[in-house]
C-alpha cells in the first residue's frame, strides 16, 4: 500500500500541487477510507470534498465562494511570511499570500506555482476549486511546514533574501514536507525554473534584482523618503517585434529607475528606489518605458501615486513604532485615478506602509504593483 501511495505521488507530482496535497491530506490524516483509496488504484486525480467545501460549492458565484474562503481566520495572513490581509493566492498550491511572497511564487514558475490576485484577476471554476479543496492556509502549511526548524519562517518585515530562500525551501525543494511523505525520487519534482530574463542595459546599475540599487539624492528641505520597491509588471504593451524591454522610472522632484528587464510583458523587478518628499510635494510621477539601444526608449504608459493618504496619516500617528499593526489610511480607487482596487496606508511592525497596483495609463495594456514605505527624517 505505501509503495502504491509514493508512486501515486509521483504520478500526481505532475498534475496541479492541489492534488498532490490532497493525496498527502489523505495519507496522514486518513479521513476517508475506501473510495479513494480506490481512486487511487486507478490512478485517477480525485478531490476529497469536505462539508465545509460541499456549503462552499453550493454557492453560486466563483468570486463569492473565494472571498468566504478569504475571510476563514487563517487565511487573513499570508501562509508564507504572516503579513495580514494577504490579497494574493496559488491555487496551484492553495495558499493565501501577500503581495511581497507572491512576487517571489512568480519567480518560481507557473508549474510550481501559478499566482493570482484575489480581487482583480479572472478565475476559472476549477482554480477557485483547488483552493477550497485544499481547505486553506493552515491546511496547506501542516504539510508543507511540517518539519520547519523555529527561527526558520519569515515575518512581515522580511528581506526579500530571507523571503526568497523560505520560499524555495518549501515549496520547491520541499525540505519542511513530512519526511515520511516526501517524493523521493528527484525526478519527479517539477523543473527548477528556468533563470530570469534580468538584463542590464548599459547605462544601468550591474547588481541584481536582490541587491537592489538604491538612488537617494536629498533635497533641501526634504520632509522624509519613500522607499517604493518596485515589485513587477503585469500584461505590459509590446514595443518591441513581440515583447519589450521594460523599465520603471519615478519622479517626486527628483527622478529613480529601475534597471531594464529584458524581453518580457511580465517583469519582476522587485527593486527599491528611494525618493525624497519636498515640503511642498504632488503625486509621484511613474513612467514604464521601453529601453532601446538604437533610438529613444518608447512609453509603455504611465500613471500618478497620490501620496497624501499616506503622508496625512503618517504624519497624524507620528512615531509608527510605537503602534501594533493597524490600518490607518486609504487611497481610494476612482476613475479618475489609476488604480486598479482601493490601497489602503497600514502600520506593518512599526513602519508606514502601502501596496498600490496601478493600471497604466495612456496605453493599451500593462499593470504595475508596488510597495511604498514612508521613511520619516
Ligand atoms: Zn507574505
Amino acid at each position: 500500500m505505501e509503495a502504491k501511495i509514493f508512486q501515486n505521488l509521483e504520478t500526481n507530482y505532475k498534475q496541479p500541487s492541489f492534488r498532490f496535497l490532497f493525496v498527502i491530506v489523505l495519507v496522514e490524516k486518513l479521513v476517508c477510507m475506501i473510495p479513494p483509496y480506490l481512486d487511487l488504484f486507478l490512478m485517477q486525480p480525485t478531490y476529497h470534498i469536505s462539508e465545509e467545501a460541499c456549503v462552499l460549492r453550493s454557492e453560486s458565484s466563483g468570486k463569492k465562494r473565494l472571498k468566504d474562503l478569504l475571510q476563514q481566520s487563517d487565511n487573513r495572513t499570508c501562509a508564507d511570511c504572516g503579513a495580514h490581509d494577504p490579497k494574493w493566492a496559488s491555487p496551484t498550491i492553495g495558499v493565501f499570500l501577500c503581495l511581497r511572497c507572491c512576487v517571489v511564487h512568480r519567480t518560481l514558475g507557473p508549474n510550481i506555482s501559478k499566482v493570482l490576485s484575489v480581487t482583480i484577476d479572472e478565475w476559472t471554476d476549477e482554480e477557485i476549486d483547488a483552493m477550497i479543496d485544499v481547505g486553506g492556509n493552515s491546511s496547506a502549511n501542516s504539510i508543507y511546514e511540517a518539519h520547519v526548524p523555529d527561527g526558520v519562517k519569515p515575518g512581515p518585515d522580511a528581506t526579500n533574501d530571507q523571503r526568497t530562500k523560505f520560499i524555495r525551501s518549501k515549496y520547491e525543494k520541499q525540505e519542511f514536507l513530512n519526511t515520511s511523505l516526501k517524493i523521493s525520487n528527484k525526478n519527479s519534482l517539477p523543473p527548477s525554473p528556468s533563470k530570469k530574463n534580468g538584463f542590464h542595459a548599459p547605462s544601468s546599475s550591474s547588481s541584481s534584482s536582490s541587491h537592489p540599487t538604491t538612488k537617494l539624492e536629498c533635497l533641501d528641505g526634504a520632509i522624509g523618503h519613500l522607499k517604493v520597491t518596485v515589485l513587477q509588471g503585469a500584461n505590459l504593451a509590446v514595443r518591441d517585434m513581440l515583447s519589450s524591454d521594460p523599465y520603471v522610472v519615478l519622479q517626486l522632484g527628483e527622478e529613480a529607475q529601475t534597471t531594464v528587464m529584458r524581453s518580457t510583458l511580465n517583469p519582476i523587478w522587485n527593486e527599491d528606489l528611494m525618493l525624497s518628499v519636498p515640503e511642498n510635494y504632488g503625486p509621484v510621477k511613474l513612467q514604464v518605458y521601453d529601453y532601446d539601444r538604437f533610438s529613444a526608449d518608447d512609453i509603455m504608459g504611465e500613471a500618478e501615486i497620490d501620496i497624501q493618504p499616506m503622508l496625512t496619516s503618517a504624519m497624524a500617528f507620528g512615531d509608527a513604532s510605537m503602534f501594533g499593526d493597524m490600518q490607518i489610511g486609504k487611497w481610494l480607487k476612482s476613475h479618475d485615478n489609476a488604480l486598479l482596487e482601493d490601497s489602503t496606508v497600514n502600520i506593518v511592525d512599526g513602519k508606514v506602509k502601502q501596496e498600490v497596483s496601478l493600471q497604466l495609463q495612456n496605453v493599451e495594456s500593462g499593470m504595475i504593483y508596488l510597495e511604498i514605505e514612508w521613511i520619516p527624517p
